[in-house]
């Protein structure tokens, strides 16, 4: 099977404008600036953790923490939750993606966009927030990433994004945590 119709057949082949209701970066130099300026989606005030600060945790402080057994398959056994059924789809407030697991922030909402995949998807991340890996799991070989900080799983990277960085971080919305910058329900 070819790459393309790999991508078909597993629906990860966009539908819909991918930057309906969202603004859309067009150079590298926007990208940048996106990462460095990432802390102004933060509500002010809120304390963050950063990936120097590992957590680390046995499985059954993790299945305390986590809020649900489907965050715990997801972060902690690589499960990967049903398309089109995570509530962070939609979300498109300004504001900052966390780590469910240990509230690293991982995205803003200025990095998101619409993939058509029904998994919350983005262009780029925060930087230094992700460690990668090959895994076999679909015969294609994927990239996983996982949270520098608790080691969470997250979800996989594809190279078939939008332009400029041309990248999709396909994220478990159950593995995230979205914190509004101007208050108002997470
Ligand atoms: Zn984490």
């Amino acid at each position: 099977m070819d790459r393309r119709k790999f991508l078909l057949a597993v629906g990860a082949v966009p539908l819909i404008s991918p930057f309906h209701g969202y603004a859309q970066p067009k150079t590298m130099k926007d990208i940048q600036a996106l990462q460095t300026n990432w802390k102004t989606l933060l509500p002010a005030g809120l304390n963050v953790p950063s990936p120097a600060e590992p957590l680390k945790l046995s499985k059954d402080e993790w299945k305390k923490r986590l809020p649900n057994d489907l965050a715990y398959k997801v972060l902690r056994e690589e499960s990967t939750e049903r398309a089109g059924t995570s509530p962070l789809n939609a979300e498109k407030r300004p504001g900052i993606f966390a780590c469910a697991g240990c509230d690293l922030p991982l995205f803003t909402s200025e990095m998101k966009y619409e993939s058509g995949t029904g998994w919350p998807s983005f262009f780029t991340t925060i930087p230094g927030v992700f460690e990668t890996k090959k895994d076999f799991f679909l015969i294609y070989p994927r990239t996983e990433y996982h949270c520098k900080r608790c080691g969470g799983h997250h979800g996989h990277l594809f190279d078939d994004g939008p332009p400029p960085t041309n990248q999709r971080w396909c994220n478990n919305g159950v593995a995230l945590k979205f914190v509004p910058r101007d208050g108002g329900k997470a």
